[in-house]
């Protein structure tokens, strides 16, 4: 009889192993605590307005690609896919205000005309950050399920050791001079939770993925790839199950033998736990958990955030689809998130209006505004807090795009560390996982397979390769090949 796998939760690192698992004969049944799919890639449908709940950079589109292709389908078979243009724009104050377009050319253009020599050197950078792509994106990613610290060492990567051993700030600041090109070449690397200056520069290869392969938008948002992944993974016999807590991992012998789900025991074989993986060891009788609170304490987290999901009764001016808000020193801002943690002096913003492209995300005449401040995690929330930044949001944001907005503002839902921790049981709160520091990649990240539990495995953004959803797509494909390297064997 084949074997069957429970996997907890339904973020994409679970929905892609379930859909691997189910391809090699598994019986697959995925368990989400929550009503809707998808993890911190839910929806809110409310009053005409569509908003994505989390992600809504669709960047890396060969990973979703080659997902869909390692099922002999096309991305294009689910959803379809707009390359946007601008890819966003940043405000730096009301009259500094770049457009970051849709080819490497006409980003070299705007470059030089900012830092006259600038284009040369951006090409020669890009260059560099499409090597490290090919190396790392392309090829070591899906084979570095974290084990050994062999895996990491390759001819490409012996050849690339410089690039561990300085970060992204150093090597962008030798080459560009200018302050806002420097702040807008060390924003991709924000994606992978760290600061800049704590950033391998290997992971340049995010400002390819940036600059050289561009911004993508789903035609109903990002949600499109969630229900995708969903509708191919029940083609191939995955059963997904709502409003199913897994309270507890029942064990016999250090082996499991099932979850405690709303109060009923269902057996199976193997468990894959998405679930943020600190609350999922807690759900082990102790002597089974493989982490101290010690450890997680010296973990270096990816910030959470403060969100609002904002509804106007207008079309905005002088706004795109993606805007970064960089009206200040993002250097005091990543200082309150890491170094001495506490509610931001004067925050960086990104604010996200999909109806600027995409129309019927909002009411006709209407914007969809998605406001975030990263901050760091654990940080107590509070309405008062929460109102507090809505107000300097909705005042900077009025300021940069010289008009009124408050008094069109007809729906509002706001987010925060609290209702990480309610809806996702993630650990302090954090939004994004687990921060791809040197000391935090690869096999020095949290274990992909337990080592107590020999049929127990983890994936997504705390384990390997880390935060953002193509690596969490990643993450499925390699707990995967784990699990059937060890349960076949
Ligand atoms: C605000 C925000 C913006 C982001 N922006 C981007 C972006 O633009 N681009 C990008 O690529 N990435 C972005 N990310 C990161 C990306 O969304 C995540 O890295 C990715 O979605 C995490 O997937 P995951 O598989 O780790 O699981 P999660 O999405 O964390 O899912 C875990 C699931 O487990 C469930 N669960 C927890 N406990 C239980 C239990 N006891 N029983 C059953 N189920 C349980 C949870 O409810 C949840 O559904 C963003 C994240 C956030 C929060």
């Amino acid at each position: 009889m084949n074997k069957s796998i429970s996997i907890i939760g339904s973020g994409f690192s679970s929905l892609s192993a379930a859909c691997y698992l189910a391809k090699q004969g598994y019986k697959v049944s995925v368990y989400e605590k929550n009503n809707d799919f998808g993890g911190r890639a839910r929806q809110i449908k409310e009053n005409g307005f569509t908003f994505d709940m989390g992600p809504s950079w669709y960047w890396m589109p060969d990973v979703f690609d080659r997902f869909f292709k390692d099922f002999n389908k096309k991305t294009s078979d689910y959803y379809k896919l707009t390359k946007l243009n601008p890819a966003y724009s940043v405000y730096f104050d009301e009259n500094n205000t770049i457009p970051i377009e849709d080819s490497l050319e006409k980003i070299c253009n705007r470059f030089e005309k900012i830092e006259p020599g600038s284009s040369i050197k951006l090409k020669k950078f890009v260059l560099n950050a499409r090597e490290n792509y090919k190396v790392a994106v392309l090829d070591l990613l899906y084979k570095m399920p974290g084990e050994s610290p062999l895996e990491l060492i390759t001819i490409d990567t012996i050849k690339k050791v410089k690039y561990f051993l300085t970060n992204i700030r150093k090597e962008v600041r030798k080459d560009f001079k200018n302050p806002m090109l420097r702040a807008i070449l060390e924003f991709p690397v924000l994606f992978l939770g760290a600061k800049p200056s704590d950033t391998p520069a290997f992971y340049n290869f995010m400002n390819y993925a940036d600059f050289g392969l561009g911004t993508f938008q789903p035609k109903n948002g990002f949600y499109d790839v969630v229900q995708a992944m969903i509708s191919l993974g029940k083609s191939l016999g995955v059963s997904y199950e709502n409003n199913s807590d897994v309270k507890k991992i029942i064990t016999n012998n250090n082996k499991l033998v099932g979850l405690e789900i709303n109060d009923n025991f269902i057996g199976c074989d193997i468990v894959i736990s998405g679930a943020d993986y600190n609350f999922t060891e807690k759900l082990l009788p102790k002597n089974l958990r493989q982490y101290s609170k010690k450890y997680w304490d010296k973990r270096i987290l990816a910030p959470s955030a403060l969100l609002f999901y904002v509804g106007f009764n207008k079309k905005l001016d002088n706004i795109e689809h993606h805007n970064l808000i960089f009206d200040t020193d993002f250097d005091q801002h990543a200082i309150e998130i890491y170094d001495n943690p506490k509610w931001p002096t004067n925050p960086l913003s990104y604010a996200s209006f999909t109806s600027k492209t995409h129309k019927h995300t909002a009411p006709k005449g209407c914007e969809n505004g998605f406001f975030l401040i990263p901050i760091a995690p654990n940080l107590k929330d509070n309405q008062q807090i929460r109102d507090k930044y809505f107000d300097v949001l909705i005042n900077k944001l009025e300021k940069i795009t010289k008009q009124d907005l408050r008094d069109n503002i007809i729906y509002r839902k706001s987010y925060c560390v609290s209702d990480f921790i309610n809806d996702y049981n993630s650990y302090k709160g954090n939004a994004y996982g687990l921060a791809n520091t040197l000391l935090q990649t690869a096999f020095l990240r949290p274990k992909l397979r337990s080592k107590k539990v020999s049929n127990l495995y983890f994936c997504g953004q705390l384990t390997v390769p880390g935060p953002g959803v193509p690596p969490a797509i990643v993450s499925g494909k390699l707990v995967s090949d784990l699990v059937i390297k060890y349960e076949e064997n």
